[in-house]
């Protein structure tokens, strides 16, 4: 991939590689427009492994005791997610005057979205399944972006659809990525933007890049960063969601399985509860049972069994003068995830669990900072011209699904709008 400090004029310049920033590329390169794509991670290759996610990882801090993980490299956060692909709310975006379906057309066309088949459900996820219809929960599979043409029942990373690929599309069109490049704000030009400021490494050696169109893509926590800076100042004025999560782990004596892929099945409860399969592939149970304070269980995986609960939580919290995000979590809130945590306690004893423990809360992704019809428009764009907006930032609070496709096809409607007007 090519590097180098950019000083020409572009149709447009994408703020960040991730989902929507590597879709967007694709889609204007594709349509021979000059794009120049900034990326504040570095390149390297992505592997699954302690010390490759502790070099593409950063968190923040989002509330008491809770972060949100994100990460910084090319292709962004997909470098480092399970893959289950919620449809994008069709009638939700319709309302806002956003109409997604022919880019939910194209991207179903484009990516492997599918359940998984039952023959490569491991043995864990299987048994969590079994157990949770026994008990009378609508256990169901969920879409994943995952290509299983190419699955040899070790390559459960590989497979995985990730936005780097994207990139790749875009840079053999001709797009151009700087990595290291850290974008502080838009220059703007009598509320118009003209480019944006950027800074390579530690070292924040100060650069400009000029576009017609400048596109925020730098991630729901990134973006309303940049915005301010560049003089909006009511982003976040109604706070933000977390989605808050917390896994429940159990030992199984009799089970001996293979590996599988988390999150590929899960049900609804009533209270706004969610439960997903945590039966986590190997590398990532690894991971977490080192971050949970349990390295003496990683010798039995195969006998490990998890859930995760997670609930719809009330929009609220600040991004403080400083940069801070911060929100609290009531009374309600942690009824709830108790409430989910007796249910998934309850299936996974009635599959023959032991020795269960909770882990940490964690934020199932920190999103819908910026509101469309408040911040952006339904073109996406910001009361300043030019200035575009597309990540998750924008994912609507009443929805909160899985992000991913919905965000592809979100930068799909964005660069084909953007296409017809460069
Ligand atoms: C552990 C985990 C599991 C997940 N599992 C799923 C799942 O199963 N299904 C699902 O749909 N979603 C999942 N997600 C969430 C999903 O990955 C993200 O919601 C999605 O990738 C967000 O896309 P984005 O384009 O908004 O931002 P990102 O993909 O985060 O991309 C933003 C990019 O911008 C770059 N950037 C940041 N700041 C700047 C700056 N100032 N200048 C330049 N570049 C910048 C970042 O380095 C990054 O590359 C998961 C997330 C995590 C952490």
């Amino acid at each position: 991939m090519k590097h180098s400090n950019n000083e020409g004029h572009y149709d447009a310049i994408v703020v960040g590689s991730g989902t929507c920033g590597a879709t967007i590329a694709k889609e204007l390169s594709r349509q021979n427009k000059k794009v120049l794509i900034l990326e504040r991670g570095g390149n390297a290759p992505l592997k699954e492994s302690i010390m490759g996610y502790a070099k593409i990882s950063n968190e923040v801090r989002v509330a008491d005791k809770l972060k949100d993980l994100r990460a910084f490299t090319t292709g962004g956060t997909t470098a480092m997610y399970l893959a289950v692909a919620d449809l994008p709310p069709i009638e939700t975006f319709k309302n806002l005057g956003i109409d997604l379906t022919e880019d939910l057309e194209q991207a179903r066309k484009e990516l492997p979205v599918a359940e998984i088949s039952d023959g490569l459900i491991g043995s864990q996820a299987k048994r969590l399944g079994e157990s949770a219809r026994q008990l009378g929960y609508d256990w169901e599979k969920k879409l994943m972006l995952v290509d299983q043409s190419k699955f040899n029942h070790k390559n459960y990373y590989e497979v995985k659809w990730k936005a780097r690929t994207y990139v790749e599309d875009a840079l053999r069109n001709g797009a151009i990525l700087v990595n290291q490049a850290t974008v502080s704000k838009a220059i703007l030009d009598n509320k118009k933007a003209i480019g944006v400021e950027y800074y390579i490494g530690k070292k924040k050696k100060v650069f400009k890049a000029y576009g017609e169109k400048i596109i925020l893509a730098a991630g729901s926590l990134a973006s309303p960063i940049i915005l301010k800076n560049s003089g909006l100042k009511n982003v976040v004025n109604h706070g933000f969601y977390i989605n808050p999560s917390i896994g429940l782990i159990g030992k199984v004596p009799d089970l001996s399985s293979e590996e599988n892929f988390c999150g590929c099945m899960g049900a609804k409860l009533d209270d706004d509860i969610e439960l997903m399969d945590a039966n986590f592939h190997r590398f990532l149970f690894n991971v977490g049972m080192l971050v949970s304070g349990k390295p003496l269980r990683i010798a039995s995986y195969p006998k490990h069994i998890g859930i995760t609960v997670k609930i719809k939580e009330p929009v609220g919290g600040e991004l403080t003068e400083n940069g801070k995000y911060h929100k609290e979590l009531t009374d309600n809130d942690h009824r709830r995830l108790e409430k989910g945590m007796e249910v998934a306690n309850e299936i996974l004893k009635n599959a023959g669990a032991r020795k269960i423990f909770k882990t940490d809360l964690i934020s199932g992704g920190a999103l819908g900072t910026i509101k469309i019809k408040e911040h952006i428009d339904e073109k996406l764009q910001t009361e300043y011209s030019n200035l575009y907006v597309c990540d998750g930032s924008i994912l609507p609070e009443n929805e909160r699904i899985t992000p991913t496709l919905t965000l592809v096809c979100l930068a799909k409607y964005l660069a084909r709008n953007l296409a017809t007007s460069l």
